[in-house]
């Protein structure tokens, strides 16, 4: 049996509050549906000793400003696949179980610790190879050096909010502050995201997509449900005839960074069968997987190409 340490619970009542209970407890983490961290504090991996409960503190609203959607960091998965919201909902539908997606909010979503086959595993299995770098030193297993944890970031909605052009909305004892999703994002498992100590996600906010725009998301899991991505891929298209108006195209869970692929010299040009060809092919050039998650490297790259390319050729049929 896995036994947590003992720790104390805070509730917070509001974004300043959870930032204001966060920056006064030592070791103090913030937990919403504790999908993630709690199995994380069972394996060691994390130790507060104050959990910020900000459950009630976050906003689970859906607000229409006009050019953006502003979504609530509190709600829940399965509320955010419900909302037929392009690309999002269908990648929050992805997530785990529907007891998952009950009680998984998409501000959790969004920060998910990345993961890796020699960091999610007992103290005792870790302590078996001589530890893990990212919990207690020295080498990261995977690439056998020091350099950097290259964990996975397995979240599957951050493609689908990096093809929407997400901004984030956070909340900190010096004030809040809005970035795009993008500018945030790091190649490294063990600090992913740019953001200073305590700082709350509170919004997500998409702006709104123009008259035509079509977007898919791709999952590639072991089953069907309850497992972790492989990889995820989200395609935005939009055309004008068979010209490309808008073209983003985001690849996740192979590495510790989803990323944009470079596409913006497609625009303008017709979306014919040979550049759905090139763009899948530069979906396979740019997406390097690494074998911190399961799933052999090389096909998952295949994989990329592949449905890279269908998806352009469905998106392209619905246009
Ligand atoms: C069986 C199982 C299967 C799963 N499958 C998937 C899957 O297929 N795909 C997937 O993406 N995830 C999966 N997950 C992981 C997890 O359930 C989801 O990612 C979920 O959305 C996490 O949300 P949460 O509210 O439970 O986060 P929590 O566990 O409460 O928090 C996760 C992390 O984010 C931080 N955090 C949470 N909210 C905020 C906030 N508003 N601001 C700042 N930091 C915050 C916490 O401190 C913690 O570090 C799975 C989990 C389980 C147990």
């Amino acid at each position: 049996m896995l036994r947590m340490q003992g720790f104390t619970v805070q509730v917070a009542r509001s974004p300043e509050e959870a930032v204001a209970l966060y920056a006064a407890a030592p070791d103090a983490a913030f937990i919403a549906g504790g999908t993630d961290l709690l199995p994380e504090i069972k394996l060691g991996l994390s130790q507060p000793r104050t959990l910020v409960a900000i459950g009630t503190a976050l906003p689970a609203t859906v607000q229409d400003e006009g050019a953006d959607l502003v979504l609530g960091a509190g709600l829940r998965l399965e509320q955010v696949a419900a909302l037929g919201l392009p690309a999002l909902s269908a990648a929050a539908a992805h997530v785990g179980s529907p007891q998952v997606r009950a009680a998984g909010t998409l501000g959790g979503n969004v920060m998910l610790s990345p993961r890796c086959m020699y960091y999610n595993q007992t103290p005792a299995w870790r302590a078996s190879l001589g530890g893990c770098m990212r919990a207690e030193g020295p080498l990261c297993r995977v690439t056998g050096s020091a350099a950097r944890c290259v964990a996975t970031q397995c979240s599957d909605t951050l493609p689908a909010l990096l093809v929407l052009g997400a901004r984030l909305r956070l909340c900190s004892p010096a004030g809040t502050r809005e970035v795009p999703l993008a500018d945030l994002l790091r190649y490294d498992g063990m600090r992913p995201m740019d953001l200073a100590p305590g700082e709350l996600l509170t919004h997500v906010i998409l702006p709104r997509p123009a008259p035509g725009t079509r977007c898919r998301v791709d999952k590639l899991a072991a089953r069907g449900s309850i497992d972790f991505p492989m990889l995820v891929t989200a395609v935005l298209l939009r055309l004008r005839g068979a010209v490309v108006e808008e073209l983003r195209i985001a690849v996740g869970a192979v590495s510790p960074q989803p990323r944009l692929l470079p596409v913006d010299a497609w625009v303008g040009r017709p979306l014919h069968e040979a550049a759905v060809g090139e763009l899948a092919d530069l979906a396979w050039q740019k997406v390097r997987p690494v074998a911190s998650v399961e799933g052999d490297v090389a096909w998952r790259r295949e994989v990329a190409r592949v449905t890279v390319r269908r998806a352009l050729e469905s998106l392209r049929a619905e246009a």
